[in-house]
């Protein structure tokens, strides 16, 4: 399976998607909107994560059935995982890791997490980078 792979910044955690993703989300709930991050989600088998041992730290909060995982050294926010009792095997990979041209024109869709769980629109193609 062709993988596109990518690094944090300073190259310590190796991140590698299966598939360039349709769309993303940009989420304003009080997590996503510090971190900044466009969200790709993949079933978990399809994605490969690599880094040293000790190399990530891990934040969970509120219900804590996911965990956001970041480079110990550089701080980039990599990707969130599910913690145990959460059904969905769904991750999300930060695709801002990326280099823009690995991921091409790609709709951003808009996720109220912060009120009410819904999408409420979307930024156009081309603008990937936005
Ligand atoms: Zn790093």
């Amino acid at each position: 399976m062709p993988m596109i792979r990518t690094t944090c910044h300073c190259g310590a955690v190796s991140i590698a998607i299966p598939r360039a993703p349709e769309a993303v989300t940009n989420c304003n709930c009080s997590i996503c909107r510090r971190y900044g991050a466009l969200w790709a989600y993949f079933n978990s088998t399809e994605v490969d994560i690599q880094a040293a041992p000790g190399v990530t730290d891990e934040y969970a909060w509120g219900e804590k059935s996911l965990a956001f995982v970041r480079c110990s050294h550089c701080g980039c926010v990599t990707h969130w995982r599910p913690l145990e009792g959460r059904t969905s095997p769904r991750m999300g990979v930060n695709v801002r890791n990326f280099e823009p041209e690995q991921i091409g024109p790609v709709r951003i869709r808009l996720l109220d997490g912060a009120v009410t769980e819904q999408y409420v629109g979307e930024l156009g193609v081309g603008q990937s980078d936005a």
